[in-house]
């Protein structure tokens, strides 16, 4: 495509991704812009006041909360600083945790541990869908007068040689799938922004290419990831007493691998019943979604869906590494906050809390560098210092050698868990190297042995296929557009992967995007259907050649997660 002109947007701040960092982020800068002007006023506090700055908040979903999906039990200790009478301005929950219990499952029986595990006891704690605390947030954000782009996704980031990071470029819209111009074409904006705000979630596509552009994870372990699958169900009205949270360890997990099941019952009549994996398994054939169907096959857990039906369905990757994983959050005019950059309590099973602090703890940083008019990577590690000053770094740093635990299996990890929790998180070892999730997987020569995951027959009423599960997401991107799969070489998915590993994106990807298709001469070949893709990134992640490159579609594609 020839040379476009763009418009160009000036902001102060920018925040990239509507998830609960970026808007606990804008809200929380928002206020304390105002507190700042208002002591100043006062003749409490000296220096210039601010005065009208310019927060933008951009989002790939069509509307906010439409690409946010969590379990999710939700601890309000950040949202209670952000809005103490949080209840009374209408925080959307759908219970009040009242009981909660962990299930050992074999492959036909069941054994509730006598005492739930302190780290997933969640008395206090509520069950919400993060749909729609976003959605909240995202109208308390427009309420107090910030920009809120919806439909816009971050392409680009924008740099400067003297001044860093200094805005992103949203994608184009309107451009054919062989990146021509269509009719209705329209150039992606450079918002220019003082200082950038990256809450993309796991595996965001410009905080990846920021972090080794900057150097930023030089003094971190790589991060380590899990895919989480997950259904709603509708129950016969009635049926269902909320607020109870079953977690489970055991069936159908290989004892070798980290992850278990969760059911989360909600208001309405709907379970939320999920599934998470952890991506350092060695068998290429590893199928998340074939888990999480076998997973509701368990008696208890049939028992509990009998008489529902699904009605919503996505999958997402969790960033599991903790605090030793951790990039450095700041640079030249830019910040990384939520779970971009690792803010997520793997043995607590929550990060929404630790995300909006990590917004609002990046919001008072930013104030104090525009108070200042010194947006550089020294004035910003202010973050950096209250982030290490904060509860959120207490809290990870318990758990800092958690994950790694569980390198050698549920047995093993259950050990060093007890080690960590008598020893203040160290355990046996501190630190330990671990390698990024793909390094695991064995080429089919090397499997020594690694029994292959079993497969069921998938019945459409329990069970379902990726592509009845897909229609449940709700997931459409226009078709005459650019793939958004970058595959750097076909040839070797075609010619070298199916002997060496069996092409694994067929299995791990939980929404059927990878297919190798017969061509006429009965040549296979890799088909992207990548229309289907719920943004989960699982496929950027554990690809073994490290050639598939998740970057944004055109803005307002993907899933329309609801009540997700
Ligand atoms: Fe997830 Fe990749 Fe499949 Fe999309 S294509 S659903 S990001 S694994």
């Amino acid at each position: 495509m020839t040379q476009v002109e763009r418009e160009t947007l000036e902001v102060d701040v920018l925040f990239v991704g509507a998830g609960p960092a970026c808007l606990s982020g804008a809200l929380h800068l928002s206020k304390l812009v105002r507190e700042h002007d208002e002591a100043i006023e006062r003749g409490e506090a000296t220096g210039e006041k601010l005065g009208d700055i310019e927060i933008a908040v951009i989002e790939k979903g069509v509307e906010v909360g439409m690409h946010l999906l969590s379990g999710a039990v939700f601890d309000p200790r950040a949202l209670r600083e952000l809005m103490p009478d949080f209840e009374d301005q209408g925080f959307p929950f759908e219970s009040k945790v009242d009981a909660d219990s962990v299930h050992y499952l074999s492959a036909r029986r069941s054994f509730k541990l006598p005492i739930t595990p302190p780290p997933l006891q969640n008395h206090g704690n509520y069950i919400v869908s993060l749909h729609k605390l976003g959605r909240w947030l995202g109208e308390k954000v427009e309420a107090a007068g910030i920009n809120l782009f919806c439909g816009f996704a971050g392409a680009e980031i924008l740099y400067d040689d003297s001044s860093g990071v200094v805005g992103v470029r949203t994608g184009d819209r309107g451009v054919d799938k062989n990146g021509e111009p269509k009719g209705n074409f329209e150039p992606g904006v450079d918002i220019r922004a003082r200082i950038t705000v990256l809450g993309e979630g796991a595996r965001g596509s410009l905080t990846k290419q920021l972090i080794p552009t900057l150097g930023l994870e030089r003094d971190s372990l790589p991060q380590i990831y899990s895919t989480g699958v997950k259904e709603l169900w509708k129950l016969p009205e009635g049926t269902l007493k909320s607020g109870r949270v079953m977690h489970t360890m055991g069936f159908p997990n290989p004892s070798d691998l980290w992850g278990g099941g969760f059911i989360y019952n909600m208001d309405n009549d709907i379970l939320s019943v999920g599934y998470v994996v952890g991506l350092d398994y060695k068998h290429p054939d590893t199928d998340p979604h074939m888990m999480f169907q076998r997973f509701k096959t368990h008696p208890m857990v049939a028992k509990l869906l009998e008489g529902g039906e699904v009605v919503a369905y996505g999958a997402k990757t969790l960033a599991e590494g903790g605090y030793y994983t951790m990039p450095r959050l700041y640079a030249d005019g830019v910040l990384l906050v939520g779970e971009s950059a690792g803010f997520l309590n793997a043995m607590r099973l929550k990060g929404i809390h630790l995300s909006m602090k990590s917004g609002m703890l990046a919001a008072e940083a930013i104030v104090d560098a525009l108070a200042t008019n010194d947006t550089s990577a020294n004035a910003l590690q202010g973050y950096q210092s209250r982030f290490e000053a904060s509860w959120a770094r207490d809290e990870l740093y318990r758990v800092r050698n958690f994950r790694q635990g569980f390198d050698g299996g549920l047995f093993a990890g259950l050990v060093h868990t007890g080690f960590q929790m008598l020893s203040g998180g160290r355990g046996l070892f501190d630190r330990r190297r671990i390698e990024p999730d793909y390094t695991h997987m064995r080429k089919r020569t090397a499997l020594d042995g690694t029994p292959a995951p079993a497969r069921i027959k998938l019945d459409e009423k329990l069970t379902f296929k990726k592509l009845t599960d897909v229609y449940h997401a709700g997931t459409v991107h226009e078709e005459d557009q650019p793939c958004h799969l970058k595959i750097a070489d076909f040839d070797i998915c075609n010619n070298r992967c199916p002997d060496e590993y069996g092409n694994p994106c067929q299995h791990f990807c939980p929404a059927s995007v990878y297919e190798m298709v017969e061509d006429q001469g009965g040549k296979r070949e890799l088909f992207v259907n990548f229309t289907n893709c719920v943004h989960c990134k699982t496929c950027d992640i554990m690809d073994p050649y490290q050639i598939i490159n998740w970057v944004t579609p055109e803005g307002g594609g993907g899933p329309k997660y609801v009540n997700m």
